[in-house]
């Protein structure tokens, strides 16, 4: 047993003897904790998810006892590595996260540390309040974790910073000593040190502290200053876990404008829109943020809609709001001639505004993905006073060029704080120097311009080291002291801010890996591990997506375990890349674990800023592990289905009849893997390719053509849709041509790992098709999640050329007609439509088209996002079906459940209708039967 083995029994041990109940010192989990969003990796010995107070208690009186370090953490978003340790992590967001009071006439609320950004909003919004910061990671990231970094956010201009709305704090010393900060406080033998400290050295804190609104970096003294009061609650903020553990906050809460108006201007290179900030402040913007237009490009270039913008290399959205809509319109106007920008744009439309604003908060992440090399962080958030903000982009700009490096900047520009993601070559030979050399360079110009290196995420790794470049010898010998005081044995966070951590030691490893794959992982040049390390931790697959339309992650949102989240599962992979951990290659238990809950519902795909692709890893790593092994039965009845379908269709009277029976469904479902309580799915009387080969063939057809390409199950089970699109398309003034030939797409192969047959199929099923598409005839597919195989997998399953041109010629049925000319949508005005886009469809085509076609047809409708739960073979699997129902549960089963009696439910995917048919006994329609009634 090693020295680390022999602690981490004791802390377990001691842990346990305490009471403590959820916690894991598993390999999964020690590898799920073990990075942040930075670019560091401290594997823990043990998490705990504290349930009380108490366990919180209980938990700091076992780690000083057995000397482990303790390291808090909420969401886990930071970026400097400010919320990974080595002892143990205390993860307050699972269990302490509730809003325990909103006081509206005190406009305060009391939270646990562990409450997401976007609940306490929620909460505060329903009583017309709000929380004024709001860090770009608000859907996710958690109040205490906000407190620790100090957290600001595009709209700190009018609000300030987490620093600035702290109101009182309850933390707990290392010591075990309970402080109640801003409210009544007991005598504190600590407080009172802290105060004969800072009574010491008024004149340096005078001068070197609270310089600008953005001085983030190391600890705030200012705010313990006897002119400020002694404040030690909102000192706390911004000391990133080193002093003191929090328990509860009170925050501030603001009211909320009723108005607001987006300006957008446009600039020849982001310098030059630095350089108009002090003009754009005089007319006190609520937010005034910086985005370089090769952001917006990685969003245009991966099919995502983007408003109109002005002309411009960079822009500035600035946000006037108010009570008053005429006045901040007049202000708007004023604002935009003032500037000094090429173009501007007013944009009045608040979808378009959501849009915008939603580029820019998913900035970090798109970054990533601007440069040809992985942009990262580690330098990303130093900030100048405003007026500087200029010159130190340009400065900037040279040393980047110094060093061979690039980066994309944006961020509050209205504060002088910029956001970048830089192209550090770490895994070169001499990467981890250069990124030493760059950051001390940095933190000497942003210095010298009497910036601060960190303005808002927090020194963590990254940056602690640098501190004395930027604070005199006294002022860093101050905070030792303040730490001496709290934290005497440097078990709180130990590596940050005081005793600094190297910030290139533990550096993540090299993020290559070499293997013979089944996928061609065309984004990331066939590197499994380059494509496992998209995922930089940013932390979107955590929040609720309900209200945006979007799908990841099904599986989080069900169980809130970070495991099921699309980061636990890329970290795992990560470790698995990594090796040092996770050691058990592609067969690692703790890698299945993680993906057997993936619904492969390919939501991440498009949701995930950094193009994290889940569904396509787990393929991968099921051929990998399953490669000449004997592989679960589910896979060889339920990843073969189309094969059983078709040999079993021609006797379909018998095979329902089998299907009816009680024991032999039973024995069925056992031999498929399937979950008792699911049922079979019935085949058609006939398929429908048999159905369309019998109609009479017209001796002279003159119209335009179209083919009807048939999938599995159109062609077995569910013919109805197949039917009416035959009929819709015909009264559309299509010649109708159905695929007579078997060319199945595979889907099953490929989410259950048998990528070998999988690519056979798509290779027949793309000579079979690309006859007609060169011959200019449009194809249209039924079936969402097989055509999202031919517009996506395809590729990345086979070389052959023909394969792109496929992807293009295929569409949904609502792409084709939204694109026929003369065809119009019937009139349905009075029906009331909820429909349930299938997520591949989401991820893969997007919705739009049915959107449009849907709303023309004057039908009342309801969009719901997210996944159905069932997600092919996924839900149906035994071991899965608890999880597929809640799944169902966040938004389709409600839906139904609160619809009109006369309410039709639309879903176009197989996977949809039978969970709405298992669920809850109702019968969606394809979109193709709602247009030929
Ligand atoms: C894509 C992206 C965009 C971001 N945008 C912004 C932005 O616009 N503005 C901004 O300010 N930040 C931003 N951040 C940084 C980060 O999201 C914020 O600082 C956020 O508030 C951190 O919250 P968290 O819950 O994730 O905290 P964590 O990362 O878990 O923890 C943050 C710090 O707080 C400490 N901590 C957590 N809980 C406690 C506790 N109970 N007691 C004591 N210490 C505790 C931790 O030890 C750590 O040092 C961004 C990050 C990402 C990945």
């Amino acid at each position: 047993m090693t020295a680390v083995d022999t602690a981490t029994r004791d802390v377990v041990a001691e842990l346990r003897r305490r009471g403590i109940g959820d916690l894991d010192d598993s390999t999964l989990t020690r590898a799920l904790y073990s990075t942040d969003a930075s670019l560091y990796r401290v594997v823990p010995q043990v998490v705990v998810r504290p349930r009380s107070v108490d366990e919180v208690l209980a938990t700091i009186e076992a780690c000083r006892t057995t000397g482990t370090p303790l390291t808090s953490r909420g969401a886990g978003t930071s970026i400097a590595g400010n919320a990974v340790g080595t002892g143990v992590v205390l993860d307050f967001s699972r269990h302490l996260n509730r809003v325990h009071e909103i006081d509206a006439e005190a406009r305060t609320a009391t939270v646990d540390p562990g409450t997401v950004h976007a609940v306490l909003q929620k909460a505060a919004m329903a009583r017309g309040l709000r929380f004024g910061p709001d860090p770009s990671t608000h859907t996710r990231c958690t109040v205490g974790g906000m407190i620790g970094n100090n957290a600001c956010g595009s709209r700190a201009l009018a609000y300030g910073r987490t620093s600035d709305n702290v109101v009182r704090l309850d933390a707990v010393t290392m010591a075990g000593e309970r402080l109640s900060l801003g409210g009544e406080q007991a005598a504190s033998s600590t407080l009172d040190q802290l105060k004969s400290i800072v009574a010491d050295e008024l004149a340096v804190i005078r001068t070197e502290f609270g310089t600008f609104g953005r001085q983030v970096s190391g600890y705030s003294l200012e705010h313990l200053l006897p002119e400020n009061g002694f404040d030690v609650a909102t000192f706390m903020a911004g000391t990133e876990g080193t002093l003191a553990t929090l328990t509860s906050a009170t925050v501030r809460l603001v009211e909320d404008p009723s108005h607001r108006l987006m300006l957008v201007l446009g600039y020849g290179s982001m310098a030059e829109a630095a350089d108009d900030v002090p003009a754009i402040l005089e007319f006190s913007p609520t937010a005034c943020e910086g985005l370089d237009s090769r952001i917006v490009n990685v969003v245009r270039d991966h099919g995502g809609t983007v408003p109109e913008l002005p002309r411009g290399q960079g822009w500035l959205f600035v946000e006037i709001s108010g009570a008053d809509a005429g006045e901040i319109a007049d202000t708007v106007r004023k604002a935009a001639a003032a500037a000094s920008a090429v173009d501007s744009r007013i944009v009045t439309d608040p979808r378009e505004q959501a849009v915008l604003w939603r580029i820019r908060e998913e900035g970090a992440g798109l970054a990533t993905r601007t440069l040809p090399r992985k942009a990262l962080s580690g330098w990303e958030d130093a900030a100048v006073p405003p007026e500087r903000l200029g010159t130190y982009l340009r400065e900037q700009d040279v040393l980047l060029a110094e060093y061979g490096l690039d980066g994309v900047p944006y961020g509050h520009f209205g504060d002088g704080c910029v956001h970048i993601r830089i192209d550090f070559p770490l895994d070169d030979p001499g990467g981890h120097d250069l990124f030493r050399g760059f950051l001390v360079e940095a933190a000497t110009l942003v210095s010298s311009l009497g910036g601060s290196l960190s303005g808002e995420h927090g020194d963590g790794r990254a940056r602690s080291e640098l501190l004395p470049l930027m604070y005199s010898d006294t002022a860093i010998g101050l905070f030792g002291k303040v730490k001496s005081v709290f934290d005497p044995d440097d078990l709180l966070n130990p590596g940050v801010l005081v005793r600094p951590s190297a910030l290139d030691a533990d550096l993540r490893g090299p993020e290559s890996m070499h293997a013979r794959l089944g996928l061609r992982l065309l984004h990331d040049e066939g590197d499994f591990g380059k494509a496992v390390h998209r995922c930089t931790g940013v932390g979107k697959c955590l929040a609720d997506n309900s209200s945006s339309h979007g799908v990841m992650c099904p599986s989080f949102q069900a169980t809130r375990n970070e495991k099921d989240s699309t980061r636990g599962r890329a970290r795992v992979l990560q470790e698995m890349v990594d090796g040092r951990l996770v050691t058990g290659g592609w067969r690692s238990p703790e890698v299945h674990e993680a993906l057997d809950l993936c619904l492969s519902c390919k939501g991440c795909t498009s949701d995930c800023p950094t193009g994290t692709d889940m569904a396509t890893y787990k393929s991968e790593v099921l051929h990998q592990a399953y490669k000449g092994r004997l592989r679960p039965r589910s896979h060889y009845l339920l990843g073969q289905l189309p094969r059983w379908a078709r040999l079993t269709s021609p006797f379909a009277l018998l095979a329902n009849l089998a299907l009816r029976t009680p024991g032999v469904r039973s024995v069925i479902r056992w031999a498929a893997g399937v979950d008792q309580r699911r049922s079979l799915p019935m085949f058609a009387r006939g398929s429908f390719r048999r159905w369309a080969g019998k109609r009479p063939v017209a001796p002279r057809d003159d119209r335009p053509p179209v083919l009807i390409w048939v999938d599995s199950f159109t062609d077995y089970f569910t013919t109805a849709g197949g039917k009416a699109a035959l009929s819709v398309l015909e009264s559309a003034g299509y010649r109708v041509e159905v695929l007579g030939r078997r060319a199945c797409c595979g889907l099953t192969w490929i989410t259950t790992g048998q990528l070998d047959h999988a690519r056979e199929l798509i290779a027949e099923t793309v000579a079979t098709l690309h006859p007609y598409v060169a011959a200019g005839t449009p194809i249209v597919g039924l079936e969402p999640s097989c055509l999202a195989v031919l517009r996506s997998d395809a590729v990345e399953l086979t070389d052959d050329p023909r394969a792109v041109e496929v992807a293009g010629g295929v569409f949904t049925l609502a792409e084709l007609l939204q694109r026929t000319p003369g065809w119009a949508a019937p009139d349905l005005t009075g029906t009331h439509v909820v429909v349930q886009p299938h997520c591949h469809q989401a991820s893969v085509m997007g919705f739009d088209a049915d959107m449009a076609l849907l709303e023309s047809t004057g039908a009342t409708i309801q969009r719901l996002s997210g996944c159905c739960g069932l997600a092919g073979n996924f839900g149906v699997e035994k071991g899965h079906h608890e999880v597929s129902v809640a799944v169902a549960e966040l938004q389709l089963l409600p839906a139904l459940r609160n619809a009109r009696a006369d309410t039709i439910v639309l879903a176009d995917g197989f996977s949809c209708r039978t969970q709405l048919k298992d669920l809850a006994d109702h019968s969606a329609l394809h979109l193709a039967q709602l247009l030929d009634h």
